[in-house]
């Protein structure tokens, strides 16, 4: 855990949240802004900031991201698609620095994203 993280204090739930799926590697919950009628994030347990300081021991984790993604867009009957979004960066419109998966859906979406 890292001190004055805000998605830490929600994995050790110092800080509420609507927790959609938990397991020992990574916890999910539902975004307090919703930009689609499904609007989760996915956050692995260890914290680090961005895909860019992840390293090959994350190799496992940063799959296991997409394909719970994938299950809970199942569960969720997501049939006509949906879209996860991993936003690296401030100029991507990174705003909290423990990176997370966005997973989207019930909505059509746009290409190119804005
Ligand atoms: P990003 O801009 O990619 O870093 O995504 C951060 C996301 O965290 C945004 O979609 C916010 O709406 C969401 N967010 C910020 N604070 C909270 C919170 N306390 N609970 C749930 N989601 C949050
Ligand atoms: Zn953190």
């Amino acid at each position: 855990m890292s001190a004055n993280c805000l998605f830490c204090k929600i994995a050790a739930k110092q800080i509420p949240s609507k927790i959609v799926y938990e397991d020992p590697d990574l916890f999910a919950f539902e975004d307090i802004s919703p930009q689609a009628p499904t609007h989760i994030l996915l956050c692995p347990r260890k914290h680090f900031e961005s895909l860019t300081d992840a390293s090959p021991e994350d190799q496992a984790i940063l799959g296991k991201l997409q394909l719970v993604a994938s299950q809970l867009a199942r569960e969720r009957n997501l049939l006509e698609g949906y879209r996860t979004v991993l936003n690296n960066g401030p100029g991507a419109g990174q705003s909290v620095f423990h990176l997370h998966l966005h997973l989207l859906g019930g909505r059509p979406f746009r290409w190119p994203p804005g």
